[in-house]
């Protein structure tokens, strides 16, 4: 049988892999600047992580949510105290469009309303509703078109209160990525974020931050929307949860009200997916990676700031994208041959990606070979004041 063919594939068998490390087939080491798209939170294979899996494993895998499962209850407290909304609800689901999904689906049964405001160049998945809020016209299959999305564009106050004046009545909710990662590294302003919440709560619709890539961490707060100083009504969470393992989520503020069907899922929350996430917070909590995703953050920055050639360099921790200048168009593909791992966002921007648990030294490693690719790719790469780092 033949696998169904959805993914441009590197010709690359990874088969190994620790920290901010990748090694193929053949021994070779990559560094992992894409962290699998934003997956890997606490580094690749983290003992911890590992012995919390390999016990739950040899306890119980999964059981239906028919029956009580305690290590559900212990996740939730965890994330409460992490993220700071320990007054909200958790609803365990398996991955990022599933979380939007049912996001999307509770603000309508909340507030009995049917249109969303979703921004240009948003992604939120690819399953129906997630998909009909993403703003690629390529990937929405007929049946999932709908008039209920409004899109408007990314930080346009004016546009939001106008669609508000009209729709008001009728706006169920805002979704929107504090920093679009698909849209490549865009960041919203927090007047913005603010303007989201004022209007929301005028309207009696509801906030729905998607974290799924921007959350858990990576901006240097548990949520990016954390930077606005404002609340989201729901949350959702994907990717870094689990490092790996599959686990998504949202989280639910205490004015919605649940009933018994209104959700659900046969997979979400299994015993081993818990245990999982719970390793990935309890190594977030002890080894302080979001103060790190700050700092490490702004390092890196400083050091893209001096090649020549890199345009708008942007980020919030360690989500950092920046254009590529035309002479540099085949970096990315350069930085692979070199065994870089990096993400992209079309036309033309690198995205960064890294483990939170990266060290300044593998930084350093990294802007080391981004100088020889640049090199190999341009004449003049380098600023005046670059040093160079071997
Ligand atoms: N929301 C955002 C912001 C994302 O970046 C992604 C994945 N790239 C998703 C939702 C969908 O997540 P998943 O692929 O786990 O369904």
């Amino acid at each position: 049988m033949k696998l169904f063919d959805v993914y441009p594939i590197n010709d690359i068998n990874i088969v190994r892999a620790k920290d901010s490390y990748l090694w193929d087939e053949n021994g070779v080491q990559y560094l992992d600047m894409y962290g699998g798209h934003a997956v890997i939170s606490i580094g690749h294979t983290h003992p911890h992580w590992v012995k919390r899996i390999e016990e739950q494993l040899n306890r119980i895998a999964f059981y239906s949510n028919s029956i009580k499962i305690p290590i559900q209850q212990e996740l939730a407290e965890k994330l409460g105290k992490i993220s700071g909304k320990n007054n909200f609800q958790l609803f365990l689901c398996n991955s990022g469009a599933e979380a939007n999904e049912n996001a999307l689906k509770l603000a309508s049964f909340h507030t009995g309303r049917k249109k969303i405001i979703a921004f240009t160049k948003a992604f939120h998945g690819i399953t129906s509703l997630a998909v009909a809020a993403t703003d690629n016209a390529a990937i929405i299959a007929p049946v999932n078109e709908t008039d209920n999305v409004i899109f408007l564009p990314y930080n346009d106050e004016q546009a939001l209160k106008k669609c508000f004046q009209k729709h008001g009545g009728e706006i169920a909710a805002v979704i929107i990525e504090a920093v679009q990662g698909v849209g490549g590294i865009a960041i919203a302003d927090e007047f913005f974020l603010q303007a989201i919440r004022k209007l929301c709560d005028e309207h009696n619709s509801l906030f729905i931050a998607d974290e799924v890539q921007c959350g858990y961490g990576r901006t240097g707060k548990f949520f990016c929307l954390d930077h606005a100083k404002v609340d989201a009504d729901i949350y959702t969470m994907a990717k870094g949860m689990g490092n790996g393992f599959p686990i998504g989520g949202i989280l639910i503020a205490p004015q919605i009200k649940s009933n018994h069907g209104m959700l659900g899922t046969t997979f979400g929350g299994n015993h081993l997916a818990c245990a999982a996430a719970l390793a990935v917070l309890e190594i977030i909590e002890k080894d302080d990676l979001i103060e790190k995703a700050k700092e490490l953050g702004q390092y890196l920055m400083t050091k893209l700031k001096k090649f020549d050639g890199l345009q708008n360099i942007r980020g919030k921790g360690l989500m950092i994208g920046f254009d590529v200048a035309d002479e540099l168009k085949d970096l990315r593909k350069q930085l692979l041959q070199k065994h870089v791992f990096t993400g992209e966002a079309k036309p033309n921007v690198i995205r960064l990606l890294p483990p939170l648990s990266i060290s300044r030294k593998q930084l350093d490693e990294f802007i080391g070979i981004m100088n020889e690719a640049i090199e190999e790719l341009s004449p003049h790469p380098l600023k005046e004041n670059f040093e160079r780092v071997e």
